[in-house]
């Protein structure tokens, strides 16, 4: 059985970044990081490939090359947590012990919960941007479709990027306005939520956008069902009923939540995610547990843009519990969505816990502009790769 001071548990964006902070700012400490892909994704440049902007090639790059020196990567899974010895399971029989643990395994696509969609996904007009092998699907059928009909759905909360499901259907009809064929498309928005977007003042420039390409907002209506050869996807109404739709693209964002090993162990809360301290992102039972990013419990959008404001702060406060010394880092929430509302504009969304506007520039967050699509296009990925996953932490402060 091998010890480490900190293991971290999963190696995406959070785990990685959160390595490299610790190890930026103690280099003697004992980590290792368990991750079984070879492969990481930048999941935001998801939306871009499903509108043809960027190419899948663009968003990846191999684990290895951001695996921090003098951190060892398991490249395995973790089976089960065991908090009160200490112990983490893995799928090769091996068991690691620690000092301090950090979850950071990011969530499930729930997309068995969708009958019918996990046979036809990827084919017969059924994709998601939310897998990433089938944003480029995605842009594929937006191209092929010259009219008819077509369905763009949400589930209920919580998912991550809470604004992508729009983001596909904006650039979709984007590119249907100027190939000139929107008129002949009916474009359906099914949104198991009771508004358009979650924070207010955001709502009134998405509606004139839903307004400007003729979309159907139904709210209240969840898909549940999918018959691809058919072309059918039937939806659960508030009021229980379930209507039977026909369509021609059916782009589905299924519900999601915590990985089942985190669901099943001591480490979740009731609704299955990793129980912490909105604030401090330490657990609420296990003092020597950390978790971040789109597992962990805090209420905040579950983005990227979050991640690169927890994972100092996770650093800086475990770091702190080793020297039992109080925790200086605060986590006010922050998370951003940019909404890519045409090609070329973006609405940069950011705001922290219940909703309060935090944007990072001196410029009305509500209005579309072509600098924020610069950003989404080139500035946020060369910052999350050059800086976040190298733990280089511009801008980011860790008590606001
Ligand atoms: P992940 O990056 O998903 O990493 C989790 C890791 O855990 C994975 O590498 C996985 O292999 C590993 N893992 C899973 N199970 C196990 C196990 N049992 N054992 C060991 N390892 C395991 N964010 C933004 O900021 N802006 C955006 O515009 C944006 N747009 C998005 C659009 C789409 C379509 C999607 C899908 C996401 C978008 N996001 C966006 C969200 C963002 O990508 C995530 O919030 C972020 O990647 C979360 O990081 P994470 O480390 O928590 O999870």
């Amino acid at each position: 059985m091998k010890t480490y001071q900190i293991v971290i548990a999963g190696g995406g964006a959070a785990g990685i970044s959160v390595a490299a902070s610790l190890k930026q700012r103690d280099s003697s400490l004992t980590i290792a990081i368990i991750e079984p892909s070879e492969t990481h994704v930048y999941q935001p440049g998801q939306t871009l490939v499903g509108r043809g902007v960027m190419s899948l090639e663009q968003l990846k790059r191999p684990t290895r090359s951001f695996i921090p020196a003098n951190v060892d990567w398991i490249k395995a899974s973790v089976t089960e947590f065991k908090p009160e010895s200490n112990e983490v399971a893995l799928d090769n029989g091996d068991t690691l012990t620690y000092e301090h643990l950090i979850v950071s395994l990011g969530l499930k696509l729930n997309i068995e919960g969708i009958e019918g969609l996990s046979e036809t996904l990827g084919q017969n007009g059924v994709t998601s941007n939310y897998v990433t092998e089938l944003s480029a699907y995605t842009w594929e059928q937006v191209q092929q479709l010259r009219s008819g009909r077509a369905l763009f759905t949400q589930p209920p909360m919580p998912i991550k990027c809470a604004g992508a499901p729009q983001k596909a259907m904006y650039l979709s009809c984007d590119y249907w306005l100027k190939e000139h064929r929107l008129s002949g498309v009916d474009v359906e928005f099914h949104n198991a939520g009771a508004v358009l977007f979650g924070v207010g003042e955001f709502v009134p420039v998405l509606e004139s956008y839903v307004k400007k390409y003729g979309i159907d907002t139904c709210y209240g209506s969840t898909l549940i069902k999918v018959d691809g050869p058919a072309k059918k996807a039937w939806f659960k109404q508030g009021d229980g009923s379930v209507t039977e739709t026909h369509f021609d693209l059916l782009h589905v964002t299924p519900a999601q939540c915590a990985p089942d090993v985190v669901a099943g162990s001591s480490l979740a809360n009731d609704a299955g995610w990793v129980d912490v301290d909105q604030k401090t992102l330490q657990h609420t039972r296990f003092a020597n547990v950390f978790s971040l990013g789109d597992v962990c419990s805090a209420p905040n959008a579950k983005t990227a843009a979050a991640v690169r404001k927890q994972v100092p702060i996770v650093a800086d406060n475990l770091l702190a519990v080793r020297k039992q010394q109080s925790m200086p880092g605060v986590y006010d929430g922050y998370g951003a969505c940019p909404l890519t509302v045409e090609v070329g504009k973006v609405v940069l969304a950011e705001f922290g816990y219940g909703g309060s506007l935090k944007p990072s520039f001196p410029l009305d967050p509500r209005v579309p502009r072509s600098l924020y699509w610069w950003m989404k296009t080139t500035g946020f990925p060369w910052v999350y790769w050059n800086l976040m996953m190298r733990g280089r932490e511009w801008l980011v402060k860790t008590n606001p």
